[in-house]
């Protein structure tokens, strides 16, 4: 049945129908429609999942979304252009061009955090690029992947962007072991995303691997404190500490620990009130195994604030500890949720020491007044992408590519960068037939390094 399926996708790719710019558009602009059409419903969904507002899912997920279509159908013209190149003395009077054309029929993968965005993303990349798509949402945010199967079945027929929902243990090996597909788009897990790497290994499959890690935050003894807590803040607690580019704990100068806890603790309470539980802006923990998982970090340093937990409400409260050994499981693993260590240091070597017991963290941020300290850290540590003086804000900008580097991942997307992922560079060398001289041609003998 799924094979059926999937090679009916292959069919629609082989027609040709989605390659045109005309095509393109069209399936964008439905896009763009049908999710505000469908955005109370989505918000609905959301909030069913992760007790996000509206508002804050529509500046992570949504509003990030449009942005990423509304440039695709601004640019699109001009990247499917075809690029004219220079070419090289020894090929003159050649002429060089690169065509970009579509891979074929991709596999989309995401997870729970951020459900709608995660997915569609990545799809308007592979749409605007002229691909063939399935879309394997995560099955652990129910009630977003419910209304996006039906936005999506709505809008598209299944042979040109197939929704495969299930488990992903069973589902994404059964659609990777018995189809090749041109392209696999992973977001998740560093563990499943080494399986995925190897099942398109096996096809040899070209990946792109959008992964998780410990993203460190430093805050330099020359930042601007207040500043800084309040940024430091709003990104680590958003969507309940659920998010990849969160900044996962603090790396502070000593100096300036107490005065950085104290702004810590008034952002907390002035975003999240002093009952986080009943508060609009605070999300939930996204189920009970990630709960259970969370709540077992409470115990491995000292709590200077928060610590409340309702597993019947899935909640735990925007959590600061200190006194954290380095062989604790909370600094070993990455935590992905409210919880945030906060470690001293007096000199750059001994942070870099910290970071380094996790190599290439998907973000780093840095909190500094000082041009030359920015450049010392920035070279110091090999890291995704990120920002400074600020938090997560990074991935928002779509002229930005956004991706990690080892542990952290394979590729990166958004923007252009997403048309490219989906897209081959086709090269073409163009030679006329009026010049064709013998040097070209055998015999070679004493004719070396003529070229
Ligand atoms: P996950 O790896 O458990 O699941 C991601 C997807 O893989 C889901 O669709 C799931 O169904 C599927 N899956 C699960 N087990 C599988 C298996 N054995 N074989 C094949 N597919 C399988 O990840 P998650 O828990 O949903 O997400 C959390 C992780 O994702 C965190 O590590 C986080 O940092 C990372 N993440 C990264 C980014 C990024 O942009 N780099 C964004 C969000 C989340």
């Amino acid at each position: 049945m799924m094979q059926q399926k999937l090679q009916r996708l292959r069919a629609f790719y082989e027609s040709g129908a989605t390659r045109t710019l005309a095509y393109r558009i069209q399936q964008l602009q439905l896009l763009k429609k049908a999710i505000l059409q469908y955005e109370q419903s989505l918000y609905n969904a959301l909030h069913g999942d992760l007790k996000r507002s509206p508002e804050e899912s529509w500046v992570t997920e949504l509003g990030v979304v449009m942005a990423e279509i509304n440039l695709a159908l601004r640019s699109l013209p001009t990247w499917m252009k075809r690029k004219k190149v220079k070419t090289n003395l020894v090929n003159l009077p050649s002429s060089s061009y690169i065509i970009s054309e579509p891979l074929g029929v991709v596999l989309i993968i995401s997870p729970w955090n951020y459900p709608l965005q995660l997915l569609l993303a990545p799809l308007i990349g592979a749409i605007a690029a002229g691909n063939c798509v399935v879309l394997k949402p995560s099955e652990l945010a129910p009630a977003t992947a419910g209304v996006m199967g039906a936005l999506i079945k709505e809008l598209f027929s299944e042979e040109y962007v197939l929704y495969a929902e299930g488990d992903g243990a069973q589902v994404v090996p059964e659609l990777m072991n018995s189809f090749r597909f041109n392209h696999v788009f992973y977001t998740g897990s560093t563990a499943v995303g080494k399986s995925i790497y190897q099942m398109a290994a096996a096809q040899l499959t070209p990946v792109t691997l959008e992964l998780g890690g410990k993203s460190p935050c430093v805050v330099e003894r020359d930042a601007n404190i207040t500043v800084a807590a309040r940024r430091i803040i709003v990104t680590k607690f958003s969507n309940a500490g659920q998010m990849c580019i969160a900044p996962d704990y603090l790396l502070v100068h000593a100096s300036k620990k107490d005065e950085l806890i104290n702004a810590l603790k008034e952002s907390i309470r002035a975003f999240y009130t002093t009952a986080p539980a009943n508060s609009y802006n605070y999300g939930k923990i996204i189920n009970e195994r990630q709960f259970r998982r969370l709540a077992g970090y409470l115990t491995q340093g000292t709590i200077v604030h928060g610590g409340h937990t309702d597993i019947g409400e899935l909640y735990i409260e925007p959590t600061i500890i200190e006194n954290v050994s380095p062989d604790a499981p909370v600094m070993k693993e990455e935590i992905f949720g409210p919880i945030l260590p906060v470690i001293t240091f007096n000199t750059l070597e001994e942070a870099k020491k910290t970071i380094e017991n996790n190599p290439d963290p998907l973000a780093f941020y840095l909190y500094t007044a000082d041009a030359e300290r920015e450049k010392e850290w920035l070279q110091a540590i090999p890291f995704g992408g990120g920002c400074i003086n600020n938090s997560s804000w990074h991935f928002t900008n779509h002229h930005l590519p956004f991706g990690g580097r080892g542990n952290s991942g394979i590729g990166k997307y958004h923007g252009k960068y997403s048309f490219d992922v989906f897209s081959h560079e086709k090269a073409i060398m163009k030679t006329p037939v009026w010049f064709d001289p013998d040097i070209k041609y055998p015999p070679f003998k004493g004719r070396l390094r003529l070229f």
